[in-house]
């Protein structure tokens, strides 16, 4: 028979930490907790496999699964002493989800189930607090309706609301026992009303109802959209977490709270979190009251004039700090926790692997190598490269004026600028039309997450750290100011006002989420520097890598950043960026339009020195390190003048009729430039370009040379070879220059000639072009196109559709389709090992600062990937994690 359920409770497990894939994140550590012998309520896990086999057969569970809640429960009434639906003394649950990876769009918990008319009584009697009985009872039918009934939550706050306007009262801790019988009483009418029959008595029903709302949760459109954007799949299914209760809300003894073991914004390694006192659930996080520092030292640091856990509850505090300190040591890594006091009795409620911003990852990673908890590897792996990104997130330049509009926690750090917009279609719609926005809103929910990703930075004016704009934003590395509670937002009227000054949709703000400030107008911003934590795991990283990482630059600006960024070399040099400058266009014009060779060549000498000049910076910026310079690569009619005026400039300057002109533009159109008329086919018709490039790259070496003192061996790349007849055809022009160039010179030339593999027919045809070629270098985004015989300029009309659609899994020109792409790439590095044993191989395509496709790079050995100069670190970290992977 399947085992389906798990129990966990009084210092036992049938499951453990690594049963993730099956008991779930929060089922599994609840396991490991209690197998700790730490306090954890007893409960038991349905597993995962339960959510797949319900989704496989029509909504329907495995026959024996009933028999075996049965048994669990049975297991908690012998460890609790209660029974479910005693009558006297009921054993009250929380039903809560449980996804392998935390998802936020899953179903909200259930707490408090098994109350009902009678057993809240019992409940009353037991605990010798009626209030706390019907505080709870409420509660529970909130929730439950919510959860379960699928009725608007905001419908209850409003009977709720409305009770103690009547009645004067502020708070929900106002109200009595009485007062919270009487908004029951309209609960359970408004419950009868929209559900045509009785709120559910029979607390089985109540439970077989909660577990079926944590599986049909799984399938909702938040959960689904949470899924998409974080590549987690379906079939993972969800478990559901059954648990008795503990109760915060049992008086001034009773809390309950959440806490990181170190700070997840910074990292430095100090308890944080938030707690409080005579509460439930998620009041902590719902931020309708301001919750308290647990520690002393962060209460005063926080000029909070509420007491801290440690002073008001010292022996639940002590026993905190020792279970969290325990919980690091034992997972080795950053803990997020939830306890709850009851009656000063500490209890855990989940614990797992915090999540942190990229800042703090850093810090964190290197700090627990220094204490021995980790080693250097495992510090390499615990940081995602793509999330590098947030370090090189603009902050506020520090001379900055501020004017400061309000101010709030520092929930997620960086600084972020854009356009306030207050709900998330609009933040979505401004990102598609291509502007920058900030999300401002007096709380985020589930349902923001998609507005969330669109913008710039979140703005909330309730919630604290622990808020779900808080730590949503810090999982999205977005910047985030959150609980700014002197803005007022008036939804209805598109704007928001803090100390008289109001500020309307679409105006500019600034966040610093790393200080809590919101700032009017666009305030300047500077990049941080990469020293201290980053150098450090970056050193790590550079040692355990067997591929080096280049950037692809051609300014001198761009091989400046890319050096300090670490970049070995520079993997793509796109002469043709150079033509574009103000100074050549015109003579590079001249160069297209000329009608004969003599007039070509005429033009191309004015171009020499200026290219050799390029060259010549490139090669002292890098040093001795290596350079592949690709020669002219598009069609030519890129170049041509369009306007009337640039027409007119052109005329002038070549002294030909601008009707001419017009006639020779026309004349190059080309019906599918990409596939046409560029690349080495520019050579075979016309040799005199790549002649007087190879001539001004091979000056340019030797000048360098002397000024630097460095050897000198450009790699010149030859673009959209097909044939190897077209590179030989080069090749042997290349050489002759070379040989004139040292022959005038007396200076021996050291060079490369190698080609791009971005055609089928290259890679098909490896063998033979390695005949020629010493290096390949993988234009992968030219090779998705041709692979796919897809043009990247119109795919995006339509690819989402094949994303949504689940046709392709990844966007192809993010991350290499390994199956097509990536077989291309492997067939050719094989047939050109074959011919040539050493032939250097290299990736120059977007893809190189990918960290999937970095990855495979490491898979099929190439030597480097070269990148955009801002992804080098991350392809570094992506290159060191990937050799790890693949030696193991
Ligand atoms: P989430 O996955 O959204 O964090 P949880 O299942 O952790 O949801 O439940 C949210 C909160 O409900 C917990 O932080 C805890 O405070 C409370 N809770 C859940 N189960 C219990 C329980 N058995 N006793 C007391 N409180 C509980
Ligand atoms: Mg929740
Ligand atoms: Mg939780």
């Amino acid at each position: 028979m399947t085992k389906w359920v798990y129990t966990f409770g009084d210092g036992a497990a049938e499951g453990a930490a690594e049963m993730k894939a099956l008991l779930g994140g929060k089922g599994a550590n609840l396991a490991e907790m209690s197998n700790l012998g730490i306090p954890v309520p007893p409960g038991f896990t349905i597993t995962t496999e339960v959510c797949t086999a319900f989704y496989a057969n029509e909504r329907a569970y495995p026959a024996e699964l009933a028999s075996q809640v049965d048994d669990a429960l049975a297991l908690m009434s012998r460890i609790t002493g209660k029974n479910f639906g005693d009558e006297a003394d009921p054993l009250l649950v929380s039903v809560r989800s449980g996804a392998r990876a935390s998802m936020p769009g899953m179903m909200d918990t259930v707490l408090n189930l098994g109350l009902n008319d009678v057993t809240v009584e019992a409940l009353a009697k037991v605990a010798g607090d009626e209030r706390f009985a019907y505080d709870s009872y409420r509660r529970f039918i909130q929730m439950y309706s919510n959860v379960v009934l699928d009725l608007e939550h905001h419908d209850f706050e409003e009977i709720l609301e409305d009770y103690k306007e009547h009645n004067g009262y502020v708070l929900d801790t106002d109200l009595t026992a009485d007062d919270w019988k009487a908004v029951i009483v309209s609960y359970k009418a408004l419950v009868e009303r929209a559900m045509g029959k009785p709120f559910p008595q029979d607390p089985r029903q109540q439970l077989w109802g909660s577990i079926g709302a944590v599986f049909g949760s799984w399938m909702n459109a938040r959960a689904v959209t949470y899924r998409r954007l974080h590549d987690i799949p379906a079939s993972w299914g969800t478990a559901v977490n059954v648990q008795a209760m503990v109760f915060g809300n049992m008086g001034e003894t009773s809390a309950t709270g959440v806490a990181f073991s170190r700070n997840p914004s910074t990292g430095e390694k100090a308890l944080y979190g938030e707690f409080l006192v005579n509460a439930q659930g998620e009041d902590v996080v719902a931020g309708i009251r301001t919750p308290q520092n647990l520690t002393e030292a962060a209460r005063i640091q926080a000029e909070s004039d509420k007491p801290s856990l440690e002073t008001v509850m010292p022996a639940a505090y002590a026993e905190f700090v020792a279970i969290c300190e325990r919980l690091e040591k034992h997972y080795r890594d950053m803990q997020d926790v939830e306890f709850t006091v009851e009656r000063g009795k500490l209890w855990m409620l989940q614990c797992r692997i915090g999540k942190r911003t990229t800042k703090a990852a850093l810090k964190m990673a290197v700090d627990m190598v220094a204490e021995g908890l980790i080693t250097s590897t495992e510090a390499i792996g615990r940081i995602d490269p793509a999330g590098l990104d947030q370090l090189l997130h603009p902050t506020i330049d520090p001379k900055a004026e501020r004017k400061q509009f309000a101010h709030g926690l520092p929930a997620s750090p960086g600084a972020a600028c854009g356009e306030i917009v207050f709900t998330s279609e609009e933040a979505e719609a401004a990102t598609q039309a291509g502007r920058k926005v900030v999300l401002v809103r007096v709380e985020t929910s589930p349902e923001d997450i998609h507005g969330m990703h669109a913008s710039e930075g979140i703005l909330t004016t309730r919630g604290g750290m622990t808020s779900h704009a808080a730590v949503v934003a810090r999982g999205m590395g977005k910047p985030c100011v959150s609980g700014a509670g002197a803005i007022r937002i008036d939804y209805a009227a598109g704007t928001m006002t803090a100390e008289g000054v109001t500020l309307k949709r679409g105006d500019k703000i600034t966040i610093d989420g790393s200080a809590g400030q919101v700032l009017i107008g666009a305030v300047p911003m500077s990049r941080p520097e990469l020293s201290g934590d980053f150098a450090k795991l970056m050193g790590w990283a550079d040692d355990v890598r067997r591929m080096k990482v280049r950037a692809n630059a051609e300014t001198p600006a761009d091989a400046k950043v890319a050096r300090s960024f670490g970049a070995e070399g520079i993997g793509l040099c796109r002469t043709e960026h150079m033509f574009f400058d103000e100074g050549r266009i015109v003579a590079v014009r001249e160069m297209i339009l000329a009608d004969t060779e003599a007039e070509r060549r005429e033009a191309l000498a004015k171009l020499l020195p200026m290219q050799r000049k390029d060259f010549v910076d490139l090669f002292e910026i890098m040093h001795g390190l290596p350079v592949t310079i690709r020669l002219l690569d598009p069609p030519l009619h890129e170049f041509l003048p369009k306007t009337e005026a640039e027409i007119a400039e052109v005329s002038a300057a070549m002294g030909v009729p601008a009707a001419k002109l017009k006639d020779r533009a026309e004349a190059l159109h080309e019906f599918n430039p990409m596939l046409g008329h560029r690349g080495v086919r520019l050579a075979i018709s016309f040799p005199e370009i790549y002649e007087m490039q190879v001539r001004a790259i091979f000056e340019a070496a030797i000048q360098a040379a002397k000024e630097t003192g460095e050897h000198v061996v450009p790699e010149i790349m030859v673009p959209l070879v097909g044939i190897k007849a077209e590179l030989d055809f080069v090749k042997t022009r290349i050489d002759a220059v070379a040989k004139e160039v040292a022959d005038k010179t007396g200076v021996t030339l050291d060079y490369h000639v190698g080609t791009m593999i971005e055609l089928p027919r290259a890679a098909i045809t490896a063998d033979k072009i390695a005949e020629t070629a010493e290096f390949f270098s993988f234009g992968t985004n030219d090779l998705t196109q041709t692979t796919f015989g897809l043009s990247r300029d119109d795919a995006s009309k339509f690819l989402n559709y094949y994303l949504k659609g689940g046709i392709l899994e990844h966007d192809p020109f993010v991350t290499i389709d390994k199956e097509g792409v990536g077989s291309m790439i492997e067939l050719a590095a094989e047939r050109g090992r074959k011919t040539r044993p050493n032939i250097k191989l290299g990736i120059c395509g977007e893809h190189g600062g990918d960290p999937a496709s970095v990855k495979f790079c490491e898979t099929v050995g190439l030597d480097y990937v070269s990148c955009s100069p801002f992804r080098v670190p991350i392809a570094r970290l992506a290159a060191a994690q990937a050799a790890l992977e693949h030696k193991k």
